[in-house]
């Protein structure tokens, strides 16, 4: 499963209309492992996005996709799933070589998801529909779905295809059209994406792919008035200043994917260590820590802690840093140098601040050009510390321990955010009392990480978000709803 990087055709511009299309000035995008140029793409002006909107509006408005029968919008949505299975490895070479995942995660992970996620939302178009509802006897009252036009979505660039496929499936699926922006980190992927798309049947210029940077060509999507809604996914920061420009831009919806800070918390009944240490690494070092719902928060009760620790920091010397091309490698490169400072600094933080590193606390000692940093486990940190309260984005789990459970359930809820929460018990009450007390958008119970249940939402409560990807929630979050009251 190996790779040569150079050996990769890598595609650019941006993707209207049904084709790739150049645009000027450019922007220089690195591969995470390397830091090498990979390539460059072009940095909309607020201009050359009117143009895409447009574009997109009038496709939706001619090709009739909103109004097509929804089981052949579902026929088509189904063969772009096939065509993205047949094309996996061209696009998991892609996906690895300009982002932070590993070829065999790519390949056998991120592939497959995006395929299904795809395909949930396909069988989702003639599932969901309007009501019948009570009103007079001699009247028909009705509440029917329509979609909204042109969706707009933002995408960050931590699992660009899956991130890419949570948006644009339920917005077609739906019946709108959809403009992308995905990070300027990793915009390339998706334009292969883009273009199966077409390839499966979708009409010409009802997806499309804008890039540039997000104060620009972000901003001025979100701000664009024939942009009926907006989905977002990326940092709490920019979720809110999003926020702000969609009430002031035509008053639009947004749904917000945000940060998180996940506790993981763990009861001294959890049962068997070595694989409970095992849910707790990957937990936090998967993608090396950079995934939203990352259970970066260990609050351990004080009879299986010390047990638990050196479990985890044993389970943690496997990992092989290396080239996501390298089929060998489990343990990926953080996005840029930028992302990597920002981790060194709060590990740094909470040194000086008191915390004690267990293990890590400094970059690999390895010359591969990217910035590789080793799983970190902070103790004797408490809940005021920036550590604690802050999303690092890296693979840092502070630890905290806890004598009872109202203790420990304090400890787990977070004051800001709420996106996951992780509960390890084999006592079934104290599960169930946790699960009701914990604010957070989802809360696993002996597992941490995402199933391929598509059936269950994903967002966050509190700053972690507004609204939700995945589920019978996101679709219908693309729809907007008309009531109709017909006198006999
Ligand atoms: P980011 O907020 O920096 O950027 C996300 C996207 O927004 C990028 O495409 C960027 O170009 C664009 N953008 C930036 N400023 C903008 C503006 N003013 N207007 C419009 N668009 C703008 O986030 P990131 O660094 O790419 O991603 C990491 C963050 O995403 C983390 O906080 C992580 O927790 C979060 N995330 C959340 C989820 C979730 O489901 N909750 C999933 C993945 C990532």
């Amino acid at each position: 499963m190996d790779f040569e990087p150079d050996s990769i055709r890598v595609p650019t511009g941006h993707f209207i209309g049904g084709q790739l299309v150049a645009g000027g000035p450019t922007i220089d995008v690195l591969r995470p492992s390397d830091s090498r140029v990979m390539g460059a793409i072009p940095d909309a002006t607020a201009d050359q996005v009117d143009r895409a909107v447009q574009n997109a509006h009038e496709a939706w408005r001619t090709s009739g996709w909103g109004t097509r029968a929804p089981r052949e919008r579902a026929r088509v949505l189904m063969r772009w799933a096939d065509l993205l299975e047949a094309n996996a490895m061209e696009l998991a070479q892609l996906e690895a070589l300009g982002s932070t995942r590993p070829i065999k995660d790519a390949y056998h992970f991120d592939l497959p998801f995006t395929a299904e996620c795809i395909r949930f939302f396909a069988e989702c178009a003639d599932k969901f529909g309007g009501d019948a509802v009570p009103t007079r006897a001699d009247s028909l009252g009705m509440v029917l779905p329509e979609p909204y036009g042109v969706v707009g979505a933002v995408a960050p660039w931590n699992f660009p295809l899956s991130m890419a496929s949570w948006k644009c499936a339920p917005a077609l699926a739906a019946g709108n059209a959809i403009v992308l922006k995905p990070s300027e980190l990793t915009p390339f992927s998706v334009l292969r994406f883009a273009e199966l798309a077409v390839e499966a049947g979708l009409p010409a210029g009802v997806f499309n792919v804008v890039q540039g940077r997000g104060s620009q060509a972000g901003a001025a999507l979100v701000r664009h008035p024939l942009i009926g809604k907006i989905s977002f996914t990326g940092s709490t920061a920019t979720g809110a200043a999003i926020m702000g420009d969609c009430a002031r831009h035509g008053t639009k919806p947004v749904t917000l994917e945000l940060g998180g800070k996940s506790p993981q918390l763990v009861f001294d009944d959890a049962g068997d260590v070595p694989n409970l240490a095992a849910r707790i690494v990957k937990g936090f070092t998967s993608n090396a820590g950079q995934a939203c719902v990352s259970g970066t928060r260990l609050i351990v009760q004080q009879g299986i802690s010390s047990q638990l620790v050196d479990e985890i920091t044993r389970q943690i010397a496997q990992f092989q840093p290396g080239p996501t091309w390298r089929a060998a490698t489990n343990f990926p490169p953080l996005i840029n140098e930028t992302q990597a400072r920002k981790v060194h600094a709060a590990v740094q933080g909470a040194l000086a601040d008191g915390a004690q590193a267990l293990c890590g606390g400094d970059y690999f000692d390895v010359d591969l050009g990217g910035h590789f940093y080793q799983p970190t486990l902070l103790a004797g940190v408490d809940a005021g510390m920036a550590a604690v309260r802050e999303e690092i984005f890296g693979p840092v789990l502070t630890v905290q321990t806890f004598g009872d459970e109202e203790e420990g359930l304090a400890l787990a809820d977070h004051p800001t955010y709420g996106l996951a929460a992780g509960v390890h018990t084999q006592n079934i009450s104290r599960a169930l009392r946790a699960v009701r007390r914990i604010q957070a958008g989802t809360v696993w119970v002996n597992r941490f990480g995402r199933t391929w249940d598509f059936i269950l939402p994903t967002g966050g409560f509190k700053g972690s978000g507004l609204g939700k990807d995945l589920g019978r929630q996101a679709f219908e979050a693309n729809l907007r709803y008309k009531s109709v009251l017909v006198d006999f």
